[in-house]
């Protein structure tokens, strides 16, 4: 037997009793006639004493030979600490060995395993399996299960039935590119891995399963913003005979399942908004409502006062932010400056301080009186001692520069609270977003989705107002779920193909197999997919997903532990029957 107990558990309880520990050295301390060992397993630390009085000659070589991250087993009595550490459950004991055994020995490790690592992320990537060693990186994992296993428990609860789907699957266009993986069997043939499991929910619908999850992977090879990763996981849920209602009821309740479960958070029902006013209040479709700082369009009061800038913009438009009066001149020439990185790409805004005195300053005091300043701060409700930034521009562009500034203000003004929770439903998007590079419509969601009954007839008149039975499940400002109702109709999903480009060739090509499905009577469906690594890691009040996946890739799509992607032999590619260009 390795272990009588583990690393974390023994106490005053346990004194006397004769245990079994084994587990990684983590500190050795040697004061020559006295050696101490940490040692840790997942479930803690526990410390091992060796003394010349009472232990054997023998034992203290044994000690003195091992190194950081030796794993040994060790034999002895538990006896009571004479210093104690109040900061660990086993603070108050320690085991004076009475036979120590070396299981393994470890080269020294290339970072410590601490909470605080000397380690960077490079290097601790390529050991991952020794930064899962450390707190930190272990507890996210656990925090991870922990939450996985709340989604099955609600799940379950309500007769959802978790079921797999195949991973080899048929490229289909879901918005991102997909990942191809050749076949043998079927020479210059590719199955791509699925982006969701989007179709394959569709018909177990019209198979009859009527509520179905997983908690699956999903693949796309997207070029890597910040916290992406090509593999990815999901709640995936679809439900059969359900309007947009009976979604939204469940999937909140399985969101306020999960707060009061980790963070045991009672919530309120969620807000809803409609894209629309997503768009016009935050500039965002995944607005973080957790602070002020809204958009206040300015048009009518900020055009025609002989201030060119403003006067030919499509949209004035505006907020005040808390506190930034005490900015100095410098301070917003900076950020102007982030403004204008061609990340957000604005061309500037105009500033107006809000003084104490209630005066105003601004930096277009030439065209605008103290009164039409004035006008500015009602509208804003600005307050004594912020600072109003004033954007113009094309509506649209406007819009998403103005968020991103909004977003840097509250991280600067630390409004961004980790351990605050505030979820809202996003509802009404357009169906279809026009693409200028293709000059074409794409489908907002994906081609599955519904849209709105009452706007079914302008797909013949005016496509870019349609609305979709669509909706995203925002938390803290981002987006954590989003989902649809389905089309279930072939003619429906036929002509929403034609639209977004297909000919019927091609549409019957890629998708015959879910339209001939839809003929053998398919139900009225819809459902909705969480991403499982970003709800985990926000749920834990962070936005760094790499964290709270055991094996992430880095920015290139790279596993640097494993080093892949890698070459394949040309035996390999001669079997595909692939050649490379230029070999
Ligand atoms: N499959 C969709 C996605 O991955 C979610 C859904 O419509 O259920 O975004």
């Amino acid at each position: 037997m390795f272990r009588t107990h583990t690393c974390g558990e023994l106490n005053l309880n346990h004194l006397n009793e004769k245990v079994t520990l084994s587990g990684w050295v983590s500190v050795i301390r040697d004061k020559g006639f006295m050696i101490w060992i940490d040692l840790r397993d997942r479930y803690g630390i526990t410390q091992l004493i060796i003394d010349e009085e009472r232990s054997d000659k023998s034992l203290l070589e044994t000690a003195r030979n091992l190194g950081r991250e030796f794993v040994i087993q060790a034999t002895g009595t538990v006896i009571e600490r004479a210093s104690k550490n109040p900061n660990i459950p086993t603070g108050e004991i320690e085991i004076l060995v009475e036979k120590l055994e070396i299981l393994n020995e470890s080269k020294l490790p290339p970072f410590t395993i601490e909470d605080k690592t000397d380690g960077g992320e490079e290097l601790r990537m390529q050991y991952r399996y020794l930064d899962i060693r450390r707190n930190p990186v272990k507890e996210k994992l656990i925090f991870r299960h922990k939450v996985a296993q709340e989604v099955r428990k609600y799940l379950s609860d309500k007769e959802f039935i978790e079921v797999e789907t195949p991973v080899l699957i048929k490229s289909t266009p879901e918005g991102a590119r997909d990942f191809v993986v050749p076949s043998r069997m079927n020479p210059g043939q590719f199955y791509a891995l699925p982006q969701s499991p989007q179709t394959f929910k569709q018909l177990m619908m019209v198979g009859g399963l009527d509520k179905y999850f997983q908690i699956v992977k999903c693949f796309r090879d997207e070029d890597l913003r910040a916290d992406r990763q090509p593999e990815f996981t999901q709640i995936d849920c679809e439900m059969a005979f359900v309007e947009q209602e009976d979604i939204l009821h469940i999937f909140e309740g399985l969101t306020k399942h999960l707060l009061k479960s980790v963070h045991n958070l009672e919530m309120e029902k969620f807000p809803r908004m409609t894209y629309d006013e997503a768009m016009r209040k935050y500039g965002n479709d995944k607005p973080d409502i957790r602070f002020g700082m809204e958009f206040h369009e300015l048009d009518d009061l900020a055009k025609g006062k002989g201030f060119d800038i403003f006067d030919k913009e499509e949209l004035v438009v505006g907020i005040s932010a808390p506190t930034l009066n005490s900015y100095t001149r410098k301070d917003i020439d900076r950020l102007l400056e982030w403004v204008q990185r061609p990340q957000i790409g604005a061309r500037g805004f105009v500033w107006v301080r809000v003084n104490e005195d209630g005066t105003f300053k601004s930096s277009a005091d030439k065209f605008y009186t103290e009164e039409n300043l004035a006008a500015f701060a009602q509208r804003m409700n600005a307050q004594k001692g912020d600072l109003m930034i004033i954007m113009a521009g094309k509506a649209n562009e406007t819009r998403k520069q103005l968020s991103a500034l909004r977003m840097e203000l509250a991280e600067r003004l630390e409004l961004r609270k980790p351990n605050e929770f505030a979820p809202l439903w996003v509802v009404d998007f357009p169906l279809l977003e026009w693409d200028e590079e293709t000059n074409r419509w794409h489908a907002m969601h994906h081609p599955f989705t519904s849209p709105k009954p009452e706007d079914i007839a302008k797909l013949k008149t005016n496509p870019g107002e349609i609305r979709a039975n669509a909706y995203d499940l925002v938390l803290n400002g981002n987006e954590i779920g989003g989902g649809s109702i389905r089309i279930y109709d072939k003619e429906l999903q036929s002509q929403m193909f034609e639209l977004l480009g297909f000919t019927p060739e091609q549409a019957q090509e890629q998708f015959g197999f879910l339209m001939n499905a839809f003929q053998y009577g398919a139900p009225p469906h819809g459902g909705i997919a969480f991403g499982f690594d970003r709800l985990v890691s926000i749920l834990d009040g962070s936005e760094t997903i790499r964290d709270y996946i055991a094996f992430p890739k880095n920015n290139s799509g790279r596993d640097v532990m494993i080093d892949a992607p890698s070459l394949i032999d040309q035996s390999q590619l001669d079997e595909l029957e692939i050649s490379l260009k230029g070999k």
